[in-house]
């Protein structure tokens, strides 16, 4: 009875020209869901790192860095923890901000001081003072109201890359300089590489470096349960709309252990756009054909390469495939012409095929080059000789093994029957 009270709906909705959508809004890059599913430990490892500050507050200040690609939670993750670490301090009787700041937009060791103020209501006056000079007005400040402070400093790789050394120095080791004996200052760094913290100074690089938390990719299950908690939970879409299969496929596209980036915001870009894809249709479903027509419209370079395969005849997809199992067998991208040749051979055999010799492997592969499929490179020191090594140039996504093992079966098909 409720199903088809729900069915009903639909069919009403469809009719006034409705909508997919219940609450699009949580679905912008910049909402803050009221859940994080899978940062738990991210959030736990902060807490355990900043507990200080409300256990045992002004003893120390504290510095975690956090590292991980676009699109794996970072800025979110830090943005939820300070709402609710402020709160539980707040609860607990200690004064605690939470300040966010964006390395991209304040450039420079000034601009980012002056946020801090901005933010903080604190007048700064605008007389040239020094970073120094505007860092004391901020720590008494603080001091004069008992304030404890957290400052995450967003895109932090940004920073450095373009900041004088003095400037970073300044930042990381501000206490250093100022002799306080309450520490109020706290900071999370946010990198994307946790090697563009290597060029830095030593001494620099002890400071920060004790605290790292990781933000692996997401798995395609990881961002199923994502895209999930905004569809159900978040009620972005009106109920039952969403087909769980579209959410499979969107999951399955950016998932890292299928070969894709691992990246949330692109995930939850692909199920948003799916959603507008389906209302321009007309469809009171959001259904797998509207996530792949999304998917192309997000990665044009993705169709543009199906369609290339469709050209390719048996024994060029027949080493794709190849490259494709090394890759998922290895998790590497670079090949040896022999390892490829060796699973080219088998790829072929398996299928029954007679593998084609080795002069005429050399030409597929230099024509799939041309055809901007695969990348080619020489070995380094390292391997005896000099050998080329082979790498697919387009990521390997489900979607990708399911079309090259539909073109193979309609070849051999093809072959059958003449
Ligand atoms: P980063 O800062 O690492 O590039 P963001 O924090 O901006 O990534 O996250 C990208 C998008 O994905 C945002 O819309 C964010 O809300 C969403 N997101 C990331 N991780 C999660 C998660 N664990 N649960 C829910 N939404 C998430
Ligand atoms: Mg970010």
């Amino acid at each position: 009875m409720k199903v088809l009270d729900q069915l009903r709906n639909l069919v009403e909705d469809a009719i006034q020209g409705s909508t997919v959508f219940e609450k699009s809004s949580v679905l912008n890059p910049d909402y803050i869901p009221r859940n994080l599913p899978h940062r738990e430990q991210q959030i736990r490892e902060l807490t355990i790192n900043f507990r200080d500050i409300i256990v045992n507050p002004g003893s120390s200040s504290i510095r975690v860095v956090i590292s991980g690609k676009t699109g794996t939670g970072k800025t979110v993750t830090t943005k939820k923890f300070g709402e609710v670490f402020t709160q539980v301090g707040k609860e607990k009787g200690i004064r605690l901000i939470y300040l966010h700041i964006n390395c991209h937009r304040q450039r420079t060791l000034y601009l980012i001081l002056m946020e801090i103020a901005r933010q903080l209501n604190l007048q700064i006056p605008n007389r040239g003072l020094s970073s120094q000079e505007t860092f004391k007005l901020i720590y008494d400040y603080l001091e004069k109201r008992n304030i404890q402070l957290i400052v995450t400093l967003d895109e932090f790789d940004y920073f450095i890359s373009t900041s004088p050394v003095e400037d970073i120095y300044f930042l990381v080791r501000i206490y250093d300089e100022l002799n306080v004996l309450v520490k109020r200052v706290h900071y999370i760094f946010i990198v994307r590489e946790m090697t563009s913290l290597s060029g830095l100074d030593k001494s620099i690089k002890d400071h920060i470096l004790k605290n790292i938390i990781d933000f692996p990719p997401y798995t395609s299950s990881e961002l199923y349960d994502i895209l999930m908690d905004r569809i159900v939970n978040e009620k972005a879409f009106r109920e039952g709309v969403v087909e769980e299969e579209a959410v499979r496929f969107i999951s399955d596209i950016y998932g890292a252990d299928k070969g894709g980036s691992g990246n949330a915001r692109l995930a939850i870009e692909t199920l948003e756009l799916a959603g507008k894809i389906a209302d321009s249709e007309g469809s009171i479903l959001v259904t797998v054909e509207h996530a792949k027509k999304a998917n192309s419209k997000i990665n044009p370079e993705l169709s543009i390469i199906m369609d290339t395969l469709k050209d390719l005849d048996l024994h060029q997809l027949l080493v794709i495939k190849a490259i494709m199992n090394l890759h998922k067998k290895e998790g590497s991208d670079f090949f040896p012409m022999g390892m490829v040749e060796d699973q080219y051979n088998l790829v072929s055999k398996e299928l029954g095929e007679a593998p084609r010799r080795h002069t005429q492997l050399f030409e597929y592969i230099r024509r799939l080059k041309l055809m901007g499929l695969l990348t080619t490179r020489q070995s380094g020191k390292g391997m005896r000789g000099r050998t080329t090594l082979i790498s697919l140039s387009i990521p390997v996504s489900v979607e990708l093994e399911d079309l090259i093992t539909k073109e193979i079966r309609d070849r051999l098909l093809q072959q059958k029957n003449y």
